[in-house]
């Protein structure tokens, strides 16, 4: 790590909590099936879920992870700048995407249509390298993916490329709408679709090695849809997709990321100080407030302070105080706080700090947003 300017907030990310999460999602994989658990995905996209994405990825092969995940190819390739020389899924382009770098740099693609597998097959006649692909089906997401009634016929062009020796598919996969609503009826109807798919592909001629499905959410409690391989996220980076998921899964995550900060400065109010832009927070008495020096450039959500959310201020709950600003927010402290004091925005449940879930359910969003939010002005740093 180099120098924090004090001035700034930080993001510490604990590499042995994310081990430590790798571990007990390995050992949730083999108590779900333990004759043949299922191989782990770590997703490391949108830089890491906002932890940084080579660090996180460097941190997840030193784990004996096999498997890295990514929604783009240029994600894809900014692993295999950094060194990376494993196998690494990237899942989504646009047409105009030219796929040859990310082929020829061995990189796994997803693939959902007629021309996603001419393009492949392309890049892999330029560069001699045969394509890599995971052809996905939509089971019910209705995002990406090849709709059921396209399947046979995307099935049976990929195994003529297949003989052309174009390209070779890896995998048969999809992804699933509501695995984190225990019990949600559309798990079981696409975990239905995809066991059909598989079968069509089988039937085309196709034979892929791997069938993958699971999230974290799925991962984490509808162990039937594990097949050979999980994408895990947000779990292994110690955040409950869902509020429960984990403990109802027996899986202890530590929250990998701590939002640190120090106090910029520490004032008095007097009755009928208003704080921030337009005045949403108005002190009804002698009130002493503390500058936070991050905002929502850095991904503390502007409407923050309206929720009731309180940081810690060493150690001590500090409610925000009327809006956050772009760089900086207003929280109400203690008497006797002062300018350095250490400010966790979230962390660890575990040393009684909000968390990233804390968060998100008082914005009626998840966790995942607060993570990955945390602007690039944002040091991270390695502990
Ligand atoms: N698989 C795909 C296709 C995804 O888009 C994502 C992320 O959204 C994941 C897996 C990982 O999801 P999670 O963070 O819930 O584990």
């Amino acid at each position: 790590g180099g120098l924090i300017d004090p001035g700034t907030g930080w993001a510490e990310i604990d590499l042995d909590a994310f081990a430590a999460n790798l571990d007990a999602l390995r050992a949730h994989l083999r108590r779900s099936r333990p004759d043949d658990p299922a191989d782990l995905m770590v997703v490391v996209k949108a830089d890491g879920y906002g932890h940084g994405m080579v660090p996180m990825a460097r941190a997840a092969r030193d784990h004996g992870v096999g498997w890295l995940g990514v929604a783009t190819p240029g994600e894809a390739l900014a692993l295999r700048a950094a060194g990376d020389t494993g196998r690494v899924l990237a899942w989504l382009y646009g047409p105009a995407d030219d796929l040859t770098p990310a082929v020829g740099a061995r990189v796994d693609l997803a693939a959902h249509s007629p021309d996603h597998l001419d393009r492949l097959a392309a890049a892999a006649r330029a560069t001699g390298v045969r394509a890599r692909v995971h052809l996905k089906i939509d089971t019910g997401l209705s995002r990406n993916g090849c709709r059921p009634e396209d399947w046979p016929g995307l099935c049976r062009r990929a195994e003529a490329l297949e003989q052309t020796g174009a390209l070779e598919v890896e995998a048969v996969w999809s992804h699933l709408a509501c695995a984190d609503e225990p019990g949600h009826p559309s798990v079981a109807a696409q975990l239905d679709r995809f066991a059909e798919a598989v079968g069509v592909a089988t039937a085309a001629g196709l034979s892929p090695r791997l069938r993958h499905l699971a999230n974290s959410p799925a991962t984490l409690i509808v162990p039937e849809a594990h097949h050979d391989l999980v994408r895990v996220g947000i779990a292994a980076y110690g955040v409950d997709p869902a509020p429960g998921l984990a403990a109802r899964a027996g899986v202890t995550l530590t929250p990998v990321m701590t939002l640190r900060a120090r106090l910029a400065a520490v004032k008095r109010l007097q009755p009928g100080d208003g704080v921030s832009y337009g005045h949403r927070w108005v002190a009804d008495r002698p009130t002493t407030v503390g500058l936070v020096p991050l905002g929502y450039a850095d991904g503390v959500p502007r409407t923050a302070g309206l929720t009731g959310i309180a940081v810690r201020v060493d150690g001590n709950p500090a409610p925000i105080r009327g809006v956050v600003c772009m760089d900086q927010f207003v929280v109400e402290v203690g008497p006797d706080a002062a300018v350095g004091d250490p400010v966790v925005l979230f962390g660890r449940a575990a040393r009684d700090e909000p968390t990233a879930e804390t968060w998100a359910e008082a914005l009626a969003t998840i966790g995942y947003e607060l993570v990955t939010r945390v602007g690039p002005r944002v040091p991270r740093v390695p502990v």
